[in-house]
């Protein structure tokens, strides 16, 4: 929309935020923000400072905002973020300075993707290897080298926060930047989405035509297909008819395609045609670098001993990592005091608590298996014993027993079961285990998740 009118609505969300969230974050985080104008009718861009800036908008404060555009009579404003170097961020007026002398124009983003945006900041240049990505990373170069042939498709998987939609989307700028022909990343939700809409509009040719005349399809979180029968059935059309051309396709998801659940034969075989790999947590010396790398690139005043404290109190997710690294900043920006390590350890404190929890106990044995079998936390403890809910549940009673000290009677109780259930379970998964290989990859890979975040000393 044009700039006058962006910036109309913009205004009228602002009303609404300010009274909606402290001054502090909105000084922070909206009041930096403006609305600048663009060639896409019925879209907002609104113009932050820096990547980090995006992300932790579109992470913390998206809804928020849809919600202000929605109170102020604008719902249906698509909203996009472009990175306009010539803002400054509040905390860093030392880059401010080198930022002005050089200030590029603001560069919109580039748009002959077809898919849903890229951030700017998730590029090949931004990604930091180390030894729990470079076979992932290298795939992912590969394939850019030689789209279509290399290896496809390419299936990347890994926990969340380990960097999938950074990798996947570096390879859609690369090739973008290469001009090899027209690029399409998406979310699985969203082609499920977009796929219902044109089921109910009868707009199936044009969905089609879309997705099977690409020379590139990104697609991330594909264990989003779990269940979804006709959203399978259609994307096999998709990938079949991608794969006949060769043209290349590229997809992330947060387990292996064997642990896909409900995903069709032919689409577990399919999936595994071309290059599996997976992406681990990042060992401590690479979270220290991509935490130099995010402190440089935004000019944070953290020094280096702040960054090891969270490098080595944070370690089962990369997105966490930085959301603590920003957090430190912005602490010691505000007041200006130094960053001890006590006052990191308070700063921190839900993040280290969380880390250790996930590690140590029961509870977060049961919340990782629960999370990871898609089924409730309270599924743990209920009575109910239906397959899907009491396998995962047996699961969880085998790797409590496995990777705690806690006694029969207590893992029991954390059940709402006795000793004997425990036993019982342990056994049976135990002995399930020796002929099946799925499952003994299932435990291998809860159990590398959870001893991922290891105790602390
Ligand atoms: P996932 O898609 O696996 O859940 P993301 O790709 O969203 O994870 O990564 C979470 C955050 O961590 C992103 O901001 C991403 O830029 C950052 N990140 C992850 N891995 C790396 C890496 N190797 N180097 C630099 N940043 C990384
Ligand atoms: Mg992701």
């Amino acid at each position: 929309m044009e700039a006058s009118k962006a910036k109309q609505i913009w205004a009228k969300a602002c009303e609404f935020l300010s009274s909606a969230i402290s001054a502090d974050i909105y000084g922070r985080w909206i009041g930096v923000i403006e609305a600048v104008g663009d060639e896409a009718p019925g879209q907002l861009t609104l113009a932050v400072p820096n990547g980090f800036y995006q992300d932790w908008l579109e992470e913390h404060y998206l809804p928020m905002i849809r919600k202000a555009l929605g109170a102020s009579g604008f719902e249906n404003v698509a909203i996009s973020f472009v990175v306009d170097g010539a803002r400054v961020a509040p905390e860093a007026p030392a880059a401010r300075a080198a930022e002005e002398k050089e200030a590029p124009k603001r560069k919109p983003l580039k748009t002959c993707n077809l898919g849903m945006p890229l951030n700017t900041r998730h590029t090949f240049d931004n990604f930091v290897v180390g030894p729990s990505n470079t076979f992932a990373h290298a795939a992912a170069l590969a394939v850019v080298e030689a789209p279509g042939r290399a290896y496809n498709p390419l299936f990347i998987h890994g926990g969340t926060g380990l960097g999938k939609t950074h990798l996947i989307q570096a390879m859609g700028q690369a090739l973008l930047k290469r001009g090899k022909g027209s690029v399409c990343y998406t979310t699985c939700e969203t082609f499920t989405n977009e796929f219902i809409q044109a089921l109910q509009q009868h707009e199936l040719a044009a969905f089609r035509r879309k997705y099977r005349h690409i020379d590139l399809l990104l697609i991330d979180d594909i264990h989003f297909l779990a269940g979804k029968e006709s959203t399978q059935e259609e994307f096999f059309h998709t990938f079949n008819s991608l794969y006949e051309n060769q043209k290349q396709i590229v997809m992330t998801s947060d387990r292996p395609v064997s642990e896909i659940a409900n995903l069709q034969k032919r689409l577990v075989s399919r999936f595994e045609w071309g290059l599996v790999t997976e992406m681990e947590m990042a060992d401590l010396e690479t979270r220290v670098a991509i935490l130099r790398r995010k402190r440089d690139q935004m000019s944070l005043q953290v020094p280096d001993k702040s960054l090891f404290f969270i490098a080595e109190h944070v370690r089962s997710n990369i997105r966490k990592l930085e959301g603590s690294l920003l957090r430190a900043a912005s602490y010691a920006s505000l007041t200006k005091k130094e960053l001890s390590p006590e006052t990191l350890e308070y700063l921190l404190r839900d993040t280290i608590e969380q880390e250790n929890q996930t590690a140590l106990t029961i509870e977060g044995i049961q919340r990782m298996v629960a999370e990871y079998y898609d089924i409730r936390l309270g599924d743990m403890t209920s009575k109910q014993r239906p397959q899907n809910i009491a396998f995962p549940r047996q699961v969880a009673m085998y790797l409590c027993r496995e990777m705690t000290d806690q006694s029969l009677p207590s893992i029991g109780n954390a059940f709402g079961r006795n000793h004997a259930t425990v036993l019982h379970a342990h056994r049976s998964v135990g002995s399930k285990m020796k002929t099946d290989a799925s499952l003994r990859q299932t435990i291998l890979s809860l159990q590398q998740r959870l001893g991922g975040v290891a105790a602390p000393s």
